[in-house]
């Protein structure tokens, strides 16, 4: 057993290559040995957003505050809540983020493959994220 106390794993900030806007990563579990369940707590500050991306296994993401905005490669963009489950399928486009008024937490649960849980793509475009 491991109990892995709050606030004994710092912060990240969300890469801008990765994301638009302002996005702190806070690491909840990453088991890249034995298991292959990895968990984060992500927030969006208003307008912040993903890029497109794909994940291998899939990804789940719980909203946990705010409103959020989520959108699969040809599907229109979904407004999402606290409480609201999302899930990506392995290898479908998407993007997930903030609305352009209101920030947006989520914790995200994605399985690692061959030693990533992420494939990123091109930035969400404001024409995109505003459409
Ligand atoms: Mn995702």
């Amino acid at each position: 057993m491991d109990i892995v106390r709050a606030g004994s794993k710092p912060s990240g900030k969300g890469p801008s290559d990765w994301f638009t806007g302002t996005v702190r990563v806070d690491p909840l579990f990453n088991s890249f040995d034995a298991a292959r369940a990895q968990g984060g707590l992500v927030t969006f500050e208003p307008g912040a957003r993903t890029a497109w991306h794909t994940h291998p296994l899939g990804q789940t993401i719980i909203i946990t505050s705010g409103w959020g905005r989520v959108q699969r490669w040809g599907g229109p963009i979904e407004d999402v809540h606290p409480g609201d489950v999302v899930w990506f399928p392995p290898g479908e486009r998407h993007w997930h983020g903030a609305a352009a008024s209101t920030a947006m937490s989520h914790i995200a649960v994605h399985e690692v493959l061959d030693g990533k849980v992420v494939d990123w793509l091109e930035k969400v475009s404001d024409s995109q994220y505003g459409a």
